[in-house]
């Protein structure tokens, strides 16, 4: 039986063609950038290719490009940054839904006396701008919001919260790693400050990432040591990842109109299918602004781990939306802060999909999930 994979949100087959790219650079061209001699020589106009096709994704320059080890790296660095080029300030403004990348940061930078101010969401997932724009201060070191949510797809106006900042000299970061790929970015044309991205959450393996800083950004690195990209994030480059990013990036430009039309439409399908044939099935999250690939559905009465392990059995990975990892039963974080009850956060699936779904996985979903879900509820103490 062949998997059927809609978990994308979560990590990526890496591309055939990264994988290509990447694999001279592990035992032909394996030499460390800064050697003098030609093993390592030949590596660093490579690596000022890669950067240059990252940096094209997103309408950046290359040297506003900083090469990391994942999105959570990135979203550190970002942060840490702000504080440290102005100690004074204490404050930092986040949301209620962002990825533990940030939330936990921000919780642990609570305790050692920084002001964390949290904007909730309503219902839809959408954010309280208002209470968004009264809560920056002269003390906001840095404003956080994530380009797009990792359980629901919904996506935040980064936009004009970056604008909202600028006109105050407030610094703005985006977590963008649920959004690169899927979205049409431009930073060229944004005021956005810092953003974060993740190469397996767009076909590049696992252990790499980048952090864009725009020219003229106060920034202090995170990682001290070594003058490597240039001295903004000390360590021997992953250079296998870095080629890897670079080409992963320059297909992800090439299939921005699949993901936002063959993509959307397979997801569109996925719910609209699942939604008609399940009763007591709900989407979270408005269907208004969401990215492409994204469908979150809550089934009444059932819980979403059950029906996670009975889709596995018929070969269908995707992830649940309620839990969070520690295996806790509490809903997610991000279904309590839309207000989804109790009822319906714990039957929560995130189906996530990437240009390597087809309508026959569509089809096998929709053809496994409701007698699945049939049969949960007959079990289900509180149907
Ligand atoms: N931010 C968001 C929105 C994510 O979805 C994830 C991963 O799921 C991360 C950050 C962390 O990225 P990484 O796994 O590369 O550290």
């Amino acid at each position: 039986m062949t998997s059927v994979y809609v978990d994308n949100n979560a990590t990526t087959k890496v591309a055939p063609e990264v994988f290509a790219a990447m694999e001279p650079f592990f035992c032909e061209m394996y030499g460390n950038p800064s050697s003098m001699h030609s093993i390592g020589g030949s590596v660093g106009p490579k690596l000022k290719a890669a950067r240059a096709q990252v940096a094209n994704l997103i309408g950046a320059q290359p040297d506003e490009i900083i090469f990391t080890s994942c999105g959570t790296e990135s979203d550190s660095t970002a942060i840490h940054a702000a504080l440290a080029v102005d100690p004074a300030k204490r404050h930092i403004v986040t949301s209620r839904v962002e990825h533990p990348a940030i939330g936990s940061l921000a919780g642990t930078l609570s305790k050692q006396g920084y002001r964390i101010t949290e904007i909730p969401v309503d219902g839809d997932g959408c954010l309280d701008m208002n209470l968004l724009e009264e809560s920056l201060t002269p003390d906001t070191a840095i404003v956080s919001i994530m380009w797009a949510n990792n359980e629901t797809g919904v996506i935040f106006p980064v936009e004009k919260i970056a604008a909202m900042c600028r006109q105050r000299g407030i610094t703005f970061h985006t977590d963008a790693v649920q959004a690169v790929g899927k979205l049409p970015i431009n930073l060229a044309l944004s005021s956005i400050d810092m953003l974060s991205l993740s190469g397996h959450k767009l076909h590049a393996p696992k252990g790499i990432g980048a952090l864009y800083v725009r020219k003229g950004t106060k920034f202090s690195p995170f990682m001290i040591g070594g003058h490597q990209e240039k001295g903004r994030r000390a360590g021997t480059e992953n250079v296998p990842g870095i080629i890897a990013l670079g080409k992963a990036c320059e297909l992800a430009g090439e299939n921005l109109t699949k993901e936002n039309t063959v993509v959307k439409k397979l997801r569109d399908r996925l719910e609209s299918e699942l939604i008609r044939l399940i009763p007591d099935a709900k989407v979270n999250g408005t269907i208004k602004t969401r990215t492409p690939n994204t469908s979150n559905i809550s089934f009444a009465n059932i819980e979403g781990e059950s029906i996670l392990l009975m889709l596995n059995e018929f070969g269908i990975c995707a992830s649940s939306g309620s839990a969070c990892t520690s295996g806790s039963l509490e809903p997610s974080h991000v279904m309590r802060a839309m207000g989804v009850p109790f009822t319906m956060a714990h039957g929560s699936i995130r189906f996530s999909l990437s240009i390597y779904n087809s309508e026959a996985d569509v089809d096998r979903i929709i053809k496994e999930l409701p007698p699945i879900v049939k049969r949960l509820r007959e079990l289900s103490p509180f149907s």
